[in-house]
């Protein structure tokens, strides 16, 4: 099958309860979706997946769980106070806001006028956000003036708490949260170099243009890592990394995303060397996650801003230094969507078209669905009822139990969740205490006994 297009997977999410549309009853929110219960579940497996990959499968790796709020003095030392800027268009005519670097030519791509657009300026995509007991006050003079009191003068400011600051960000990346850690961790864990911190979490961005479902939002989930190296072994470290992501996106099913060396005018303000992670997404080739290679810049601005000392002690003896930073950094929700684009696929069965998602078992949202074959039967309807909990218990894997509609409709419903195998119970599974297991993929079956069920089940998925 060819492509999906975007409409084919936003109406599967839609329709089978994986995304929705964030605060749909009031008309939604641009750039914001909330997930709904399978796709909590696919989220859920594609970050335990990265977590088993990188965080438990390395002896140097430490976890952390920083604060969305910080200092806004971070901000201002990492540079994005600055400089964590798009540029940004408007149209003349429809007042349309865009990315510049996102419009081909003079001409406008929403209203379709040419020579509309204004010179480019830097917007800064950090949201402001109010911190303590700020308050807005209305203050009114008056004077008297002809015998009565009359309005001199009305205006509205705003009162901060003297204590604390008055605003900060919410943060665009996960990262500054480790740097800010990395004295912390290096007193607590006196770790070995190299070793890594890893966070998983929100990040927010005021995207100019907000577009194509999950791929441009303005809240996201990431999943970091900075991986902290001697200054003459980045290079290695860097290598040991993009094989490494490249082996997590065939797990999660994605076998040919393409690298891009990005040339350093569009590299990001901190970084010396990043690839792009490319993936072929209905709307055209675009980036899916990046590798960057940060130096010494993030720790340094700390350590400047802080008047602190950021070098780690080889344990060694040998002289101190501040690690450089190799920077694996996926964002989720650009995973979940390229994902579900490589998943879509459609077939034709007995006349009719079936939709499944061909998700490799490890992260589908359910592994499975017992099915009786009839619901009129009340010894089939409890024997699968009884399969169902036994699964559920023994295998400690999401399982599904339906009896709704006929066998063909929760065949079909299951295919299109990407549930990788369905177990019907018929009338014989009374006699023969076997089931048989229907595979999404290229729909064989084939009869298992109940005895074989647990461990067939735990090794397939
Ligand atoms: P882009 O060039 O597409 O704006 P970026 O280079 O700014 O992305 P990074 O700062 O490298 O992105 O962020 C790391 C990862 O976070 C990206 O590879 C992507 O998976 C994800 N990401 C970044 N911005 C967004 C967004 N607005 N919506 C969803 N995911 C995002």
């Amino acid at each position: 099958m060819s492509k999906p297009t975007l409409e084919d997977i936003v109406s599967l999410a839609k329709r089978r309860g994986f995304i929705f549309p964030s605060s749909e009853i009031y008309g939604g929110l641009a750039g914001v979706y909330d997930y709904g219960p399978l796709g909590v579940a696919l989220k859920h497996n594609i970050q335990n997946l990265w977590w088993s990959s990188f965080v438990t499968a390395w002896d140097d790796m430490y976890p952390m769980d920083a604060a969305i709020l910080m200092n806004k003095k971070v901000w201002e030392a990492s540079g994005h106070a600055t400089g964590f800027n798009d540029p940004m268009v408007e149209c003349d005519n429809c007042h349309s806001r865009l990315r510049a670097d996102h419009v081909k030519d003079s001409k406008c791509p929403v209203c379709g006028k040419t020579d509309t657009l204004s010179k480019p300026k830097q917007f800064n995509m950090m949201f402001k956000t109010q911190v303590g007991a700020v308050e807005t006050v209305h203050k009114v003079t008056e004077e008297f003036k002809d015998g009565e009191w009359k309005v001199k003068s009305s205006e509205d400011y705003t009162r901060t708490d003297p204590v604390i600051p008055d605003f900060t960000y919410l943060r665009p990346e996960t990262a500054q949260g480790m740097f800010v850690n990395f004295k912390n961790l290096l007193d607590t864990v006196q770790p070995d170099m190299p070793f890594g911190m890893a966070q998983t979490g929100k990040a927010f961005r005021n995207e100019i243009s907000p577009r194509d479902f999950l791929f441009r939002l303005r809240e996201f989930d990431m999943m970091e890592i900075e991986y902290f190296v001697h200054p003459d072994k980045w290079e290695e470290a860097f290598e040991q990394w993009r094989a490494g992501m490249q082996t997590f996106f065939k797990k999660l099913g994605l076998h040919s995303v393409g690298e891009l060396d990005v040339p350093e005018k569009e590299r990001a303000h901190y970084s010396k060397k990043t690839i792009d992670f490319e993936f072929d997404f209905p709307f055209g080739n675009a980036e899916l996650a990046g590798l960057a290679y940060r130096g010494d810049y993030d720790l340094s601005k700390h350590q400047e801003a802080t008047n602190g000392d950021f070098r780690y002690r080889p344990k060694d003896g040998s002289k101190p230094f501040i690690p450089h930073v190799i920077e694996p950094s996926f964002g989720l929700d650009r995973l979940v969507l390229a994902i579900l684009t490589e998943a879509y696929a459609e077939d034709e069965q007995g006349g009719e078209k079936r939709t499944y998602l061909k998700l490799p078992a490890q992260i589908a949202p359910t592994k499975a669905a017992v099915l009786p074959l009839v619901r009129t039967n009340e010894d089939v309807v409890n024997k699968a009822r009884e399969i169902y909990e036994n699964l559920k218990n023994d295998t400690g894997l999401s399982v599904a139990y339906d009896e709704k509609h006929s066998i063909g409709k929760r065949y079909r419903k299951q295919d299109e969740i990407g549930t990788p195998f369905c177990i019907t119970v018929d009338f014989e599974s009374l006699e023969d205490k076997r089931v048989t297991i229907r595979n999404r993929d290229d729909l064989s079956q084939r009869r298992v006994s109940l005895s074989d069920l647990v461990d067939y089940l735990s090794s397939a998925t």
